[in-house]
């Protein structure tokens, strides 16, 4: 397309640029999106901050292609469709998930697209540059989706890290006469709190060290809150459940101690999924796992299959958004939105308005 547009460029570990740049054309298979809105994830803000698992040790075994702009949480209007992409008109509201896959690897032919050998994801990679502009190109790999007419712009901003959560919450295989533990209770945390009652277990139990976030999952249904900063939590959750502890653990902190204080708070058979990412290398007492309690650790990554049912289920109110966007700024205020992602004690997810 014709004409320039601003765009949040990332060139190195606390250097990050508005840039005017070219709006991106769009070839075959391609759609370009005017950009509603764009979520900062976690992500965004530890690669900020120079994070190893975007910026690695070294050239080799960096992630992310700098510069680039960033953004892989967002949704826009169709402003270009190219060649073979005649059922997408102009204005048309979509999204698409976060992972361009290769199509080509093991992974994809299995249909497991989430797991490409390729990890493209969007605001990481130089062809799918991110949502932190106002417009961006998917790329002819991408999975769209198309946005209802009903949803507000911070629900439609709401659905990949929603489709995250619901992802790890099917792998916890949680059975009705199951105690769930989600620990760290941010926008995705909360968002599981309310999928994990769906499944219509015995109990649920968020953990924050916020107090916020705390009154957020007792309102998005957690029947007990409890924070590490006040209590043992461990002790809690076994005092809570006669003695036994608890079948599911998610961990959604990204909080290193949050992983032994998940092992302890288990009863034996229990599953504990790992969704948070931590920015440092963690330890444990792995004896727990084996020879103590047979534990099941399953990891989860990004979203599977579950774009879908998330936009189902905001549509029909099953799965419930209020205040999971807390604040919103223009994309010229992308530092203040960092900043207040990370430091303001009533922050749940923070987007950016392009
Ligand atoms: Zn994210
Ligand atoms: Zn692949």
């Amino acid at each position: 397309m014709k004409g320039n547009m601003k765009a949040l460029v990332s060139y190195a570990p606390y250097d990050n640029r508005l840039e005017e740049t070219g709006i991106p054309s769009a070839g075959p298979g391609e759609l370009v999106l005017k950009v509603l809105g764009c979520g900062i994830c976690a992500g965004d803000v530890k690669s900020y901050h120079g994070g190893i698992r975007i910026w690695g040790t070294s050239e080799e075994n960096r992630y992310i292609e700098a510069p680039v702009t960033g953004g892989h949480e967002f949704f826009g209007e169709v402003a270009e469709a190219g060649e073979g992409m005649g059922e997408y008109k102009t204005g048309d509201r979509v999204c698409a998930e976060q992972i361009a896959p290769c199509g080509e690897c093991d992974f994809c032919r299995q249909g497991k697209y989430w797991m490409c050998t390729g990890s493209a994801v969007y605001g990481f990679k130089q062809h799918i540059q991110g949502g932190f502009a106002e417009y961006i190109k998917l790329h002819k790999n991408s999975i769209i989706h198309r946005i209802p007419d009903t949803f507000t712009n911070e629900q439609a901003v709401l659905i990949e890290p929603i489709a995250c959560g619901m992802h790890a919450v099917e792998l916890a295989d949680i059975r009705h006469d199951d105690v769930v533990v989600i620990a760290g209770l941010g926008a995705i945390g909360t968002s599981m709190v309310n999928l994990a009652r769906l499944c219509l277990p015995k109990m649920v139990i968020g953990i924050d060290i916020k107090e916020f976030r705390l009154d957020m999952g007792r309102k998005y249904g957690a029947d007990y809150v409890l924070n590490p900063a006040e209590c043992n939590v461990a002790e809690e959750i076994h005092r809570l459940t006669g003695g036994d502890g608890c079948d599911v653990y998610i961990e959604a902190s990204g909080s290193p101690r949050s992983v032994s204080q998940g092992l302890e708070s288990l009863k034996n058979h229990g599953r504990y999924v790992q969704m948070g990412v931590f920015a440092e290398e963690v330890k444990a007492d792995w004896n727990v796992i084996g020879d103590g309690k047979e534990l099941s650790i399953r990891g989860s990554h990004l979203s599977a299959l579950t774009f879908h049912s998330v936009i189902e289920g905001i549509e029909s109110g099953l799965i419930k958004t209020d205040g999971l966007i807390s604040h919103s700024f223009e994309l010229k205020d992308w530092e203040k939105a960092f900043r207040t992602a990370e430091e303001e004690p009533a922050a749940m997810k923070v987007m950016l308005v392009p």
